[in-house]
């Protein structure tokens, strides 16, 4: 039986994920091995109870002795806190499923890779911060990293076989997020519920927020460049509002190959788990005489700084790529604290890069896990409001 883990299963890539094991056969057709969780442990207890997982891993210690409670008698272990997490990773898999939101996701796919196997990369913040260590982590195991980002997942499948010779550029699209439209003086006053909210995917609200300031596609264009080797200047973006066209390869001949579907991440995560096969999946299949038009637009560098600055984090290398996520991590909980506004963001994220990239160290690729995290916490400090 193929042995899997979900890190982060409870979120909504993990759920997404969760849902597709179960419809494939459950604990009948798979070993599960770890699932885990930030704290929402009803759910957390559930999944594992009904998935039959050797372990549960909450992140959160206090929450160890209520997470027991809910498994008792299911013959499930329960753990807390962050090694914990690393020693459900260190545990054998064929599969793993990396969908912790943030740069908490790193340590755990990094001690996965290590294992060998697949991983599913849905965690774009591991490649961000770290993409050197976590290429070598897998080349020294032989573990295949598979992108679940949707962009990421399109590219690899448009890409097929063809060797990154023959590309002369991808395209990612963005759909501009909830603030595409609005006026540029009303950023300054938009709520953290207004931009909670996304026009075609349904997601967590840290990424849905990033959708609306482009983050995500900022993380997304350099997760690109990191996992597909490709230079920057090879890497573009273009605002397509209804999300159906996902990422275009387009080849030194002149042809261009895109990837189309309705915005469901269940194609990408259930591509990832049945690669280097396809099998159905629980996805509508696209009705492109209903949906009529597909339309295009310029990305507006004005409206979303974080595509500039992905540019400069690509240019700068070294540390640039663990202060940017990390600022960016900071600057998003001072905003859904309500502390700074929503175009506050991208200035702060930017000030902690110029701070930090006049410290000893900046320029050096990253050598170890430890460095990684130390940059990572003095950007937070940087950022913070
Ligand atoms: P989410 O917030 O819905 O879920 C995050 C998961 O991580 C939850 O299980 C949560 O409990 C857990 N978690 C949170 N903080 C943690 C911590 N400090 N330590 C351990 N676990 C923690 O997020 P999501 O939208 O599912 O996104 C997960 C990842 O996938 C992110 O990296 C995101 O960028 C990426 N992604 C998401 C989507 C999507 O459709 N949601 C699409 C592409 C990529
Ligand atoms: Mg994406």
């Amino acid at each position: 039986m193929r042995r899997i883990s979900i890190f982060g299963a409870t979120g909504s890539v993990g759920t997404n994920g969760v849902d597709l094991i179960r419809r494939a056969g459950g604990a009948e057709a798979f070993h599960v091995v770890a699932l885990t969780a930030g704290r929402n442990i009803d759910r957390l207890a559930r999944m594992a109870r009904e998935l039959r997982a050797e372990i549960a891993v909450t992140a959160d210690e206090a929450l160890l002795g209520d997470l027991r409670a809910r498994l008792e008698g299911s013959g499930v272990e329960a753990a807390a806190g962050p090694s914990a997490l690393i020693e459900a990773a260190a545990r054998p898999a064929d599969w793993v499923l990396s969908a912790i939101v943030g740069a908490a996701g790193l340590a755990p796919g990094l001690t996965a890779l290590a294992q060998g196997g697949v991983l599913a990369l849905a965690n774009k913040e591991s490649l961000v911060c770290a993409g050197p260590l976590m290429r070598a982590a897998a080349a020294r195991s032989s573990a295949k990293i598979l992108p679940v980002d949707s962009e990421h997942s399109a590219i690899f499948q448009a890409l097929g076989s063809e060797t990154r010779d023959s590309v002369k550029h991808v395209t990612i699209t963005a759909s501009g997020g909830a603030f595409r439209d609005w006026p540029l003086e009303r950023l300054e006053a938009a709520t953290v519920a207004e931009a909670s909210t996304h026009p075609n995917w349904a997601m967590g609200q840290r990424i849905t927020i990033d959708s609306a300031s482009m983050f995500n596609k900022a993380m997304e264009v350099i997760e690109t460049h990191e996992f597909f080797g490709l230079e920057p200047e090879r890497i573009k973006v273009l605002v397509h509002p209804e999300s159906i066209i996902h990422a275009m390869v387009t080849h030194v001949d002149g042809g261009t190959i895109a990837h189309l579907g309705v915005p469901d991440m269940r194609h990408a995560i259930g591509y990832a788990l049945n690669w280097p096969e396809r099998a159905p999946l629980p996805v509508a299949a696209l009705d492109l005489a209903r949906i009529g038009s597909l339309s295009f637009r310029e990305p507006d560098e004005i409206r979303w700084p974080a595509l500039r600055l992905a540019r400069e984090v690509m240019a700068a290398g070294g540390m640039a790529g663990a202060v940017f996520n990390a600022a960016k991590e900071q600057a998003l909980d001072d905003f859904i604290a309500q502390r700074i506004g929503f175009a506050q963001m991208a200035p702060r994220v930017e000030a902690a890069l110029s701070t930090l990239s006049g410290r000893a160290g900046f320029a050096d690729a990253p050598a170890d896990l430890e460095t990684v995290l130390h940059w990572d916490r003095i950007a937070r400090q940087e950022a913070a409001a």
